[in-house]
Formats: structure tokens, C-alpha cells, sequence
């Protein structure tokens, strides 16, 4: 079977409740014509997944993503979310470890290992986000960087449990900056991602897993991005805001 392809979506904090409403109606106003390999998840905020939820209840291969979980089962954790009550909800997937959460949360890799443990545990799907900061790249420093992050967050998984995890490489400085990696930059960490995921756990495994690609992904440019051998789709923030765009940037899967 080939590779799963997805178009995922990352609100973050952006909408109010009818804001969300109108975009999901928007969304899913017209059939969304998606192959056999094709998916879609729609990353909202922690209000929105009821509601997100049941907007696609009925369409086949779009589910819905919530963009963090704590790293506990359950307990006193004043205003933190847990990965059973996400689940719950009858959400697929979760986000975790995107930069903005690494960054402004203190999110390790370290502790992104709970997080995993505890989303797989309770059935969600790991949209796993890795990516370098530019200081990094320039100091071409990148590929060692970046495969050490799904070294210490990943690798303690059998490799039945690494099959349910999605990667998604974000380079830091192509995420709402305007500024996309090159379909060639894109393609060449990808590979190299999966050549690190392939070492570990044997080529079987690492082409199976699905690495997305995100940072300025917009209508006009995924087409090329995910046109790539190793880019099996996209995270896209910004551009998941606007519905058309967002239709223009699921067209762009291969
Ligand atoms: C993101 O938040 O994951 C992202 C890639 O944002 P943007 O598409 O706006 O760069």
C-alpha cells in the first residue's frame, strides 16, 4: 500500500466559535474529492473539537487533530487537557512538539516522549513536529539536528508503534514567515529523515511513515512541495485560515 498522504491543518489560537463554524462549512461545502491514500486533519482549538468533529463525522478520511495534550493520565492539573479526554471527543490525531509549544512551553524532547506515550496509548495519532532554527541551518547544522530530536522523542518506540506516528519537519524559519523552504531543501531533510527513521528501525518501517512538510505552505506552492518523493503532504498554519486556500493546498497532494 503507498504511503498515506495528508493535508493537516493548524488554527492555532486563531477563530472565534462562529468563525470556526463558518470555516468548516465553507470546508466541506462541496465534496472533497480525496484518492484512496489521501487524508485530511483539521487541527482546531481545544473549544472547537465537538464541533469540528461532528462536521465531518460523515466524510471519509477527514478527521480532526487537537494541537497539544498533557503529558498525565488524569488529576490536578488546573487548565491542562488530557489525551483521553481528546480522544474522547472522538478526535484522531494530535499535534505535538510544534515549535511555537517548544518554544514558548519549554517543550523538550524529553518530555514530548510522554506526550507521545500517552496519545498512542489512548489511540490518538502523533502529528510529531521537528524542525531547526535558522541560526542552526546556517551553521549547517540541520540534519544532525533534526534527526536528534526524533532520536530522543521517538526512538524508544517498538517499531509497530512508530507506525502510527506522522512526522511533520517545520523548518523555524519558514513557519509564518512568508519564507518556504525549497522543494529541494524540503525534499533533501525529508530523505534524510527517513534514512535516519530507516537506520533504526529498517527501510520497511521508515517508508511507511508519513512526513509532512510545513512552513508558509500556501495554494500556490504545494503542489511542488508535496510533489517531492519524500513530502507526503503538508502542516499548513496560516493558509488552512482561508477555505479556498486550504481546498487549493489539499489539491496539491500528488
Ligand atoms: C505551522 O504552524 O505549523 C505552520 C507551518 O504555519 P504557517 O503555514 O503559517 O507557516
Amino acid at each position: 500500500m503507498a504511503r498515506k498522504q495528508i493535508a493537516a491543518a493548524n488554527w492555532k489560537m486563531n477563530l472565534t466559535y462562529q468563525q470556526a463554524q463558518s470555516l468548516l462549512d465553507e470546508l466541506f461545502a462541496h465534496k472533497i474529492e480525496l484518492s484512496q491514500d489521501q487524508y485530511i486533519a483539521l487541527g482546531v482549538p481545544f473549544p472547537y473539537l465537538s464541533l469540528a468533529v461532528d462536521k465531518v463525522k460523515n466524510l471519509d478520511h477527514v478527521g480532526i487533530a487537537a494541537q497539544n495534550c498533557y503529558t498525565q493520565k488524569s488529576g490536578a492539573y488546573t487548565g491542562e487537557t488530557s489525551a483521553e479526554m481528546i480522544a474522547s471527543l472522538g478526535v484522531q490525531y494530535v499535534i505535538l512538539g510544534h515549535s511555537e509549544r517548544r518554544e514558548y512551553f519549554l517543550e523538550s524532547n524529553q518530555m514530548l516522549t510522554e506526550k507521545i506515550n500517552i496519545a498512542l496509548a489512548n489511540g490518538l495519532t502523533p502529528i510529531f513536529c521537528c524542525g531547526e532554527a535558522l541560526s542552526i541551518r546556517e551553521a549547517n547544522a540541520h540534519n544532525e539536528y533534526v534527526g536528534q530530536q526524533l532520536q530522543e522523542s521517538l526512538f524508544h518506540l517498538s517499531a509497530d508503534e512508530l507506525k502510527k506516528i506522522v512526522i511533520a519537519y517545520e523548518p523555524i524559519w519558514a513557519i509564518g514567515t512568508g519564507k518556504t523552504a525549497t522543494a529541494e531543501q524540503a525534499q533533501e531533510m525529508h530523505a534524510h529523515l527517513r534514512k535516519v527513521l530507516a537506520d533504526q528501525y529498517g527501510l520497511e518501517v521508515a517508508s511507511q511513515i508519513p512526513i509532512l512538510y510545513g512552513g508558509s505552505v500556501k495554494g500556490s506552492n504545494a503542489k511542488e512541495i508535496f510533489g517531492q518523493p519524500d513530502v507526503d503532504g503538508g502542516l499548513v498554519g496560516g493558509a488552512s485560515l482561508k477555505a479556498d486556500e486550504f481546498l487549493q493546498v489539499i489539491a496539491g497532494l500528488k
